[in-house]
């Protein structure tokens, strides 16, 4: 008679055990659905496409309309354009309708030029000039988008705190751009924050980094926060006293969760119910800003884009909730399809499950 295994029958008690046995922690119990992505028409779809410790998000709205958030690092044969291409693809769109550079680092807009030698690309959206001169790569970058928008004649937005962007399907609100923030809270945000107290101070940045475009996504009930590489110096002029942008859904982990961004007052501000980190596996996803993502009030799941090496054993989350593990990079993606009501479902492309996470009361 073939043996029985209680694990086998019972995948909770399974994990459970597990985890008990290598003395981790998790955010909740994992993943506990099926193997398909969940599609439908009337759902945001989100893609994290893994270029290595850069940035690469692209949402789909109903709509059929296609924001792009960064590009990823330019060489490397194409890969980071390659990989955004294809999850292009799966989407099932020929063209990119806007693709916006956060800013003008080679992790974040190194890519566009060869991406869009692969799909075309309707506009693009930015901070404004680069302000980082001294330092030669990022110049390069900047000059060769210069080139690029000029050969391409490109419909070029300069994005301003309070602007709203001209996507269709979802609202895409500017917060931060070129150093300067929205001044007044977005509505139903302005309390108090209590976070500011165990936050700072932090020094002034003075890179590229603190002039991130920054943007709060809305669709229906989800709230959707992406600050680029925006700084904690910035974060806590943003978030202090007053929280100027209120509690959201989905926090994209600003810096590839590197520890010059994600104070307290930011993370704990915005209570993300889940975080999604797009580090690479010797960049970001550094233990001191995963402890804070991880004690966020409220904070049901991180999913990371890699295993990260810094993190070792003690600071990365179990294996389901990591896209691509230590070892030979696969290029796996995170995928988030979204629904109005504020449910939404994270998918792994390596692990071929997904994980729900229902509407918020
Ligand atoms: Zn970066």
């Amino acid at each position: 008679m073939p043996g029985i295994s209680i694990f086998g029958s019972y995948p909770k008690l399974r994990w459970q055990a597990f985890f008990l046995a290598v003395g981790l922690s998790v955010c909740s119990p994992p993943i506990t659905s099926d193997a398909s992505e969940p599609e439908s028409r009337d759902t945001l779809q989100i893609y994290f496409v893994d270029v290595e410790g850069g940035q690469a998000t692209l949402f789909v709205t109903p709509a059929g309309q296609s924001l792009l958030i960064d590009t990823g690092w330019p060489g490397h044969d194409g890969r980071d354009a390659d990989r955004i291409a294809a999850v292009a693809g799966k989407a099932g769109i020929s063209k990119i309708d806007f693709v916006l550079l956060t800013h003008f680092h080679q992790d974040h807009a190194g890519g566009i030029t060869q991406l869009a030698a692969r799909i075309p690309v309707g506009a693009v959206i930015d901070h404004g000039e680069n302000r980082e001169h001294t330092d030669a790569t990022t110049e390069q970058i900047w000059k060769d988008y210069q080139r690029f928008l000029a050969k391409d004649n490109v419909k070029r937005i300069i994005a301003k705190p309070g602007d709203t962007l001209p996507i269709r399907g979802i609202q895409a609100k500017v917060v931060s751009s070129d150093g300067a923030l929205i001044q007044k809270p977005l509505r139903g945000a302005g309390a108090t924050n209590p976070a500011c107290k165990s936050s700072g101070p932090y020094p002034a940045d003075k890179t590229e980094n603190l002039r991130s475009l920054g943007t709060i996504i809305t669709f229906g009930k989800l709230r959707i926060l992406d600050l680029g590489d925006l700084t904690s110096d910035k974060e806590m002029e943003l978030m202090c006293p007053l929280n100027r942008l209120g509690h959201v859904d989905v926090y994209i982990v600003s810096h590839h969760g590197w520890s010059q961004s994600g104070s307290p007052a930011l993370v704990h501000g915005i209570a993300p119910r889940v975080a999604i980190m797009d580090n690479g596996e010797t960049k970001g996803g550094s233990p001191p800003s995963w402890d804070i993502i991880k004690k966020s009030p409220g904070l049901q799941d991180i999913w990371q884009l890699h295993f990260s090496k810094e993190g070792g054993i003690h600071h990365n989350v179990a294996d389901p909730f990591i896209a691509n593990l230590a070892g030979p990079d696969a290029g796996n993606y995170l995928k988030v399809t979204a629904r109005k009501d504020g449910s939404f479902d994270v998918f792994n492309s390596r692990t071929e499950t997904s994980k729900h996470y229902a509407a918020a009361d």
